[in-house]
């Protein structure tokens, strides 16, 4: 199915989750990735089959195709993607979203942006084809995700609609409006 706005080829690599502690901030990565046009999550650290259900039931009620997937040696696996496309690592010391934002918008083959969660060790500031602050201040892996995606796609993101969904929020002023649509109907 296709989304109405075209998605770019753009993926997030979600470092050192920890089950018992990061299980909520994980899926709001993966959520917002989503959301805001991503085609998917990797993430390393604790294997976490409980977040690969989560994300993949929202999937399943809100549509589209966004992928999660466990990464067991992160650093051979950004070192790899390095081979085939930009890897944006978003930190609060890197340089201003603003002076690369066109740039990057510019960039050809897949995109990996990588978020941590503890400490980030340095051979991702080296790996990095950019590091990219969002602010530089610091705040948070699932506000950093959101501005990085929507200067990337200048706001169009928000349009965002995927035709396989069972169900569509029909915007209104009060309440609470969902439509429910049929699979049969849009295979
Ligand atoms: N103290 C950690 C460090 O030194 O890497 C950062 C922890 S922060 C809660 C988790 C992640 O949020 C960071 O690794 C980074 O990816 C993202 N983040 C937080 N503030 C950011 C900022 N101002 N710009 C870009 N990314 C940010």
């Amino acid at each position: 199915m296709q989304p109405l706005v075209q998605l770019r080829d753009v993926w997030v690599l979600r470092l050192s989750h920890r089950a018992q502690r990061d299980a909520r901030v994980t899926t709001h990565v993966a959520l917002v990735a989503r959301a805001f046009g991503a085609r998917g999550m990797y993430y390393s650290g604790d294997r976490d089959p409980g977040l690969e259900e989560s994300v993949e039931k929202v999937c399943r009620t809100w549509g589209g195709d966004f992928k999660v997937a466990y990464v067991e040696n992160p650093v051979r696996f950004v070192r790899e993607w390095r081979r085939r496309g930009p890897v944006v690592h978003l930190t609060m010391y890197g340089i201003g979203i603003d002076e690369k934002a066109e740039e990057l918008r510019s960039l050809e083959g897949p995109m990996l942006v990588v978020v941590g969660s503890e400490k980030v060790p340095r051979v991702y500031y080296d790996l990095a084809t950019y590091n990219i602050a969002i602010g530089h201040q610091p705040h948070s892996e699932v506000a950093a995700i959101a501005i990085f995606l929507d200067r990337l796609y200048m706001g169009r993101e928000l349009s965002l609609r995927f035709d396989d969904a069972m169900l569509e929020i029909v915007p209104c002023e009060r309440g609470k409006l969902v439509r429910r649509r049929s699979r049969s109907a849009n295979s």
